[in-house]
């Protein structure tokens, strides 16, 4: 069980390398990961420019993907990696990215896509293994984890994430796709998250797009690199067109590793991400949703490292489609959102939205 606190902090124990193509540019890329010290927590390197892979960059307007950005350059996809990375314990790397043909465009990385899951980085990690790593001065680092004092809830009309106190990681994840009925409505529930269930249950759950949107993301000059092999594919009226599937649940499983990947942005210094919590989350995808690409959604699950106390969740004024900021002890402020032309729940950054003020002071 590594979901917990209570360990000291991990990296792996030798260098990964991996090569595949990238989902919306189309490009070949390699990444390679790197051992790091304790404290040092995840970020990405390339072209020697590092980001965090923090809540801090991630970028407000990233179609179908998270994507982080500093100084102008910026890594998109970064979601399965990161899920992999901090549902299997690994604390502290440095993930380097290599572009192939970048000749063009070096100021955007984008993480391979391989299957659509997290499969290939979960087998990459268990081959290498992990270990406890210590800082720059050879000493431990315990491992802080972000917990609940209290439920926290946000919604609107059937749709909302909520979170309650709870000794172990657990989420619980619905999803309702009417319109698309070979997928309907699915609900997916974690035992407590470990890193073995993870690793079967979660990690190899796929991408899924709807066919009927394929042609609409292909004009906004996405999903380049996508094909039949990095995707389940449903349509509306003929449903799955690339069976068979990993699970007959496996659109439910793949949000629930978008959700780990995301709430991995919240990790710092080496600490967890991923709440400590029983995190619900249910999202209907409205026939009228459908129809006008529009409807946002939501948000909000933080906790509190040490003695800070989560400090709000509610409706954000301002904050475009639906979203709303909260602070962790002043240390950090997240919009959980979703994206609105899917059923997609992403983590938004803040900027410019810190005078919304709201929910419960801390
Ligand atoms: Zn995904």
């Amino acid at each position: 069980m590594r979901l917990q606190a209570g360990r000291l902090q991990q990296t792996i124990a030798s260098c990964i390398e991996k090569t595949g193509t990238a989902l919306h540019t189309g490009k070949t890329t390699t990444v390679k990961i790197w051992p790091e010290f304790a404290g040092a927590g995840r970020y990405f390197d390339f072209n020697s420019n590092s980001i965090r892979a923090s809540i801090d960059f991630a970028t407000k307007v990233s179609p179908l993907c998270t994507t982080l950005c500093k100084d102008g350059r910026s890594v998109r996809t970064v979601e399965h990696l990161l899920s992999a990375l901090e549902a299997t314990g690994v604390d502290n790397c440095r993930i380097e990215i290599d572009c192939s043909d970048d000749d063009e465009d070096d100021c955007c990385a984008e993480v391979p896509i391989f299957d659509g899951s997290a499969r290939e980085w979960v087998e990459a990690i268990e081959q290498v293994g992990l270990t406890v790593t210590t800082d720059r001065s050879g000493n431990n680092c315990e491992q802080l984890a972000p917990f609940l004092n209290e439920p926290v809830h946000v919604w609107m009309n059937d749709s909302f994430i909520a979170a309650f106190p709870s000794p172990e990681v657990h989420i619980s994840y619905g999803i309702d796709f009417r319109l698309v009925p070979a997928i309907g409505c699915q609900w997916f529930s974690s035992i407590p998250l470990n890193d073995s269930f993870y690793a079967k249950e979660i990690a190899p759950s796929r991408t899924f797009c709807i066919y009927e949107e394929v042609e609409q993301m292909r004009k906004a000059g996405l999903i380049k690199g996508g094909s039949a092999e990095n995707a389940i594919v449903c349509s509306a009226t003929r449903g799955w067109l690339n069976p068979p599937l990993n699970f007959p649940d496996e659109p439910c499983r793949h949000k629930v590793l978008d959700l780990i990947g995301d709430l991995a942005l919240f990790a710092r210094s080496g600490s967890q991400g991923l709440p400590v919590a029983h995190i619900v989350v249910y999202k209907v995808q409205t026939p009228k949703d459908l129809e006008t690409g529009g409807g946002g959604v939501v948000v909000a699950v933080a906790g509190c490292y040490g003695g800070f106390r989560l400090c709000g969740t509610g409706w954000g004024d301002g904050v475009d489609r639906g979203g709303v900021a909260f602070d962790i002890g002043g240390f950090t402020m997240a919009v959980y959102s979703c994206c609105g032309d899917r059923d997609e729940w992403r983590l938004w950054c803040c900027d410019g939205m810190m005078g919304w003020t709201g929910g419960v002071e801390p």
